[in-house]
């Protein structure tokens, strides 16, 4: 079971240290995730000698009900990875406007793989339909690019995506012979939120990214998984980008740590940014939709000319958010406390009490 007690930042007083709600991606590794750490049995990855890395990647496929797996640097190259295991230069894959693939990864796609990105306008919970799957896919025409695959996200920006949608949506990509890819940084998240297991949500998907280093609390790496043969294909892609590592399992042994050990823990996560969602929405000159805090992120309207002030008036009291783009984003993780939760709302009040 998680321990609680480790994870306050080393040498910082848990009363004074830094809440930093900016991402997922900030948490320290505990004391015992160090601890595996410095313990794991290493050997050549490239070589396919180390014991912690295949372990790892042995329990990502069990998990996700996937014949193989692979440990990358980044989910942004573990998506890489996934679409190029699917298109070739000159297709295409079709992918949510607002999906990290299309909008936070340089597309990388595009620029390394040659594959062309053509996205889907998704509906305010972030979810597409399959007609637009139909809609979207090209017909037999020099004029036009090959359309191989579908490119979905679980979670969207916290929002967990239906699953019976989910489903409808790989079923129509297979009937039309496109492959589907998830980028599922956060399908844990998902999972937890739902009460399901991780396998069941990604039953009808190819290849599945999940990143460790998010609500997960490692410090690095992804995972991508799939059938053995587009695993196969995206080693020699990855080796080809640079990201074959060599006594890495020192790195995995702390994802491994995390799947056994920081999954279930995430309902904290979810029931805190619950609560800081409830306590910020109660305060005058702030909006924030409650029904799209479903796991571990709040998003805040804020007034444009408050909002430096704010991130200001916080950050001098040790809260760290974002910037307003144009709602702040506010995210839970391990190295968040149901205290410190309290303390931000209550140094949000103050601030529109002043
Ligand atoms: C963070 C994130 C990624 C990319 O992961 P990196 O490890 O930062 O490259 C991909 N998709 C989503 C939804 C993410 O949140």
């Amino acid at each position: 079971m998680y321990d609680g007690m480790t994870r306050a930042a080393p040498g910082s007083a848990s009363t004074n240290r830094t809440i930093d709600l900016r991402s997922d991606t900030v948490t320290q590794p505990t004391a015992a995730m160090r601890e595996v750490m410095a313990r794991a049995e290493v050997g050549d990855d490239v070589y396919g000698e180390d014991p912690t890395i295949t372990a790892l990647e042995t329990k990502v496929a069990a998990m996700l009900g996937k014949e193989a797996a692979v440990y990358v640097t980044s989910g942004t190259q573990s998506n890489l990875l996934g679409v190029l295991a699917h298109c070739q230069r000159g297709d295409e894959y079709l992918i949510g406007d607002v999906y990290h693939v299309y909008q936070y990864e340089a597309l990388g796609t595009s620029v390394l793989g040659g594959v062309a990105a053509y996205p889907l306008r998704t509906d305010p919970s972030h979810g597409l339909d399959p007609e637009q799957v139909v809609a979207g896919i090209k017909p037999d025409d020099a004029h036009k690019p090959i359309t191989k695959l579908l490119c979905l996200e679980n979670t969207v920006n916290g929002r967990v995506q239906d699953q019976s949608r989910i489903e409808a949506l790989a079923d129509t990509a297979h009937a039309n012979g496109l492959a589907v890819h998830l980028d599922g940084a956060r399908l844990m998240n998902a999972a937890v939120k739902q009460g399901r297991s991780p396998k069941d949500l990604v039953a009808k998907i190819d290849t599945v990214s999940i990143c460790l280093s998010k609500g997960l609390g490692a410090p690095v790496g992804s995972v991508l998984s799939g059938p053995a043969e587009h695993i196969r294909t995206a080693r020699r892609l990855r080796k080809m980008l640079g990201g074959g590592m060599r006594q890495a399992g020192v790195i995995a042994a702390a994802g491994l740590h995390a799947l056994e050990t920081h999954v279930e823990r995430m309902a904290e996560d979810h029931s805190n940014a619950r609560r800081l969602a409830e306590g910020l929405a109660g305060i005058e000159g702030l909006t924030v939709d409650l029904d799209a805090v479903q796991t571990n992120m709040v998003f805040v309207g804020v007034e444009s000319d408050r909002a430096d002030p704010l991130r200001v008036f916080l950050a001098e009291r040790g809260i760290v958010i974002g910037r307003s783009r144009p709602e702040i984003r506010m995210v839970t993780h391990l190295d968040v406390t149901t205290e410190d939760v309290d303390r931000v709302v209550e140094s949000v009040t103050e601030f529109y009490g002043r």
